[in-house]
């Protein structure tokens, strides 16, 4: 039995498990590398093993870093099954389609540049396109229930439980065994935490011989989120006070259905106005929401109280859905009101368009709820630059900023710890999905288990 790790090696993107057992195959998650231009040309190296003989891909969530690559998968010839959650499967099939568009798009405005050039080399080619994403689609099948094993071949069981990520996320035990030798390994995929809104808490993890596991945030503790809420509340009552918008740069999966959430929340309790304006400027963010909506199977015990009392967790008084580009061009004449749009980091996206008409208003705030990288414009406005290019104009920020960091979706250093010590005490600690510095000093805290920080490619024999 080995282990081999094609992705998300020692960095945070790219997720790729390779587990090979019996003479099968399985993957675990097929994520794509996001980040700048060099990053994104690792998309389009090898995976490390040949897609046609992967007999199944076990998907832990939808996040594009975890199912951003499975298109290509496919068209690289993998015609196996496909295992995950129905609410992951919904979720990944918008992120999957999104992501076609996007290398659609780029490949043409690729082109179009180099059409210009006396020197133009060779056409650019998307990494996949929308049939790509479509065809894919032939290959997922819904698992029965969290907690309940699944036999995917004689010697391999697959059971999934709740991770509290995001909707429909999970941690999965695969059950192995070969001539009388046998293994169980868990891969947490990405954890959430204890009392978030919308989703259940994470469940006790199974007892396993080998965890796999996450480190995103292995350095560091997270501010609390009933805090972090007071904030939003506060900095949207002082900018609606002086007729000013409140911008909200936000991630389409998760967190605009929290922060919808938690508006609701604050109008309800009255400590927000009753009649807020709210504008959703997000045609992805809407459909995310639709699929949340059709997921109440992946609520917590919370939400299910809300929706027993007649009410919908993602509906406003004054909430208003975008459709077109017209309307939301309209938003420009808007004053006092929520503006929540993409993309969470302003590096795309509807919320451009609004901090151009907005940033260089001193009653104006933005509010970052959000992971911004280095070098990305959400950065550069939370790092405090005085002028910022949007859209290729020169605008000054005179805005309030707010960064509101205690609504992660990942797990901190001691739930991390907390997690790992319920799955017994593991003979082997495989750490993923995290930066060299932030896995040292998780390493550091994980006691009676070896610890291993694989390098990209690299194999583990079990
Ligand atoms: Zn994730």
């Amino acid at each position: 039995m080995r282990l081999t790790f094609h992705g998300a090696a020692q960095n945070v993107t790219g997720s790729c498990h390779l587990v090979e057992c019996g003479g099968k195959r399985i993957l675990i998650d097929c994520g794509l590398y996001q980040g700048g231009r060099e990053v994104a040309e690792e998309n389009r190296e090898d995976f490390g093993f040949d897609p046609a003989t992967i007999d199944y891909l076990l998907l832990t969530h939808g996040h594009l870093d975890h199912c951003g690559r499975i298109p290509l998968l496919h068209r690289l010839g993998f015609h196996g099954k496909i295992l995950t959650t129905s609410a992951t499967r919904e979720l990944a099939r918008l992120v999957m389609l999104d992501s076609a568009r996007i290398q659609e798009e780029e490949a043409r405005y690729r082109n179009y540049k180099a059409s210009k050039r006396r020197n133009r080399g060779e056409p650019v080619e998307p990494l996949y396109d929308t049939l790509d994403a479509l065809n894919c689609l032939d290959c997922f099948i819904d698992i029965a229930s969290f907690g309940k094993a699944h036999d995917l071949c004689p010697g391999i069981r697959s059971t999934f439980y709740e991770a509290g990520h995001i909707l429909g996320s999970a941690c999965i035990l695969l059950e192995l065994s070969e001539n009388g030798h046998q293994r169980r390994v868990l891969f947490s995929g990405d954890l959430g935490y204890d009392g978030r809104a919308i989703l259940p808490d994470p469940a006790t993890p199974p007892q396993a011989d080998i965890v796999v596991m996450e480190s995103t945030y292995g350095d560091r503790l997270h501010k609390r989120l009933e805090p972090s809420i007071e904030e939003l509340y506060q900095a949207i009552n002082t900018t609606i006070a002086r007729n000013g918008n409140v911008l909200i740069p936000s991630f389409a999966l998760e967190r605009t259905q929290e922060l919808l959430y938690y508006l609701r929340e604050g109008i309800e309790q009255k400590r927000l106005p009753l009649h807020l304006p709210v504008y959703l400027d997000s045609p992805m963010a809407n459909t995310a929401t639709q699929i949340f909506r059709r997921h109440r199977e992946c609520f917590d015990e919370e939400t299910w109280e809300v929706i027993a009392a007649g009410r919908d967790p993602f509906d406003l008084p004054d909430l208003e859905i975008t459709r077109d580009t017209a309307e939301s061009m309209a938003l420009k004449h808007a004053r006092g009101s929520v503006i929540i749009a993409g993309s969470g980091m302003c590096t795309g996206g509807r919320i451009r368009h609004h901090l151009r008409h907005n940033l260089w208003r001193k009653e104006a705030s933005v509010v970052f709820v959000g992971y911004a990288a280095g070098g990305t414009l959400a950065r550069q406005i939370i790092e405090g630059e005085e002028v910022v290019r949007v859209l290729q104009e020169e605008v000054e920020v005179n805005a309030e900023i707010y960064t509101i960091g205690g609504f992660s979706a990942h797990a901190d250093q001691q739930e991390l710890i907390a997690w790992h010590a319920r799955t017994g005490k593991p003979e082997l600690t495989v750490l993923v999905h995290g930066e060299p510095e932030a896995m040292q000093i998780l390493a550091g805290h994980l006691d009676e288990t070896s610890v291993q920080m694989p390098s990209l490619h690299q194999s583990i024999e079990i």
